[in-house]
């Protein structure tokens, strides 16, 4: 299975590791006590596996590289843990094409994911772009698109200009 691959290059803000995200991290601790879960060697092990990715990353890489650090950490731990990050924003989950649930670290904004089919690259669908998709599925069935929830797989422009995979 191919690893996922996140286009360091593409228009996507790809954040930066420094001040910025050592202080969205700091009180990691009191939010998810805030969120009934106990701050603990397995979580930690987790926050510090997160700060180490920009962009995206899969439920299975991280618990892959958590359980490298520290045998102890279930799965279960890890799903749990990650939802309550999310509750207060600083993990979103979206899914690949195989619908496997990937997890944008300290996401800026609410947005949706292109995956090139051949050569594995992604793209961030930002929400200006992605208004064209959402308004006119609202205009047109009244349904009221969740943005995060929109993947779309595809061809990018260098693969799909060169004749070859
Ligand atoms: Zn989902
Ligand atoms: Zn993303
Ligand atoms: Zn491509």
């Amino acid at each position: 299975m191919p690893q996922s691959a996140t286009n360091q290059g593409g228009p996507a803000p790809a954040g930066t590791v420094g001040a910025a995200t050592a202080v969205a991290w700091d009180g990691v601790a009191d939010l998810l006590r805030a969120g009934g879960l106990r701050w603990t060697p397995q979580r930690r092990t987790l926050v510090d596996v997160l700060k180490e990715h920009e962009g995206h990353v899969t439920a299975t890489e991280l618990i892959a590289r958590c359980r490298e650090l520290d045998r102890t950490t279930t799965p279960s731990t890890v799903y749990r843990t990650l939802d309550v990050l999310e509750e207060f924003g600083l993990v979103a989950h979206g899914h690949g094409p195989d619908g496997r649930e990937e997890y944008h670290v300290l996401p800026e904004q609410v947005h949706g994911h292109l995956y090139c089919s051949g050569c594995g690259a992604t793209w961030e669908i930002r929400p200006e772009t992605g208004a064209a998709i959402v308004d006119a599925l609202a205009a047109d069935l009244g349904f009221s698109v969740d943005l995060s929830h929109v993947t779309i797989s595809g061809r990018c422009r260098g693969c799909h200009d060169s004749p070859t995979d």
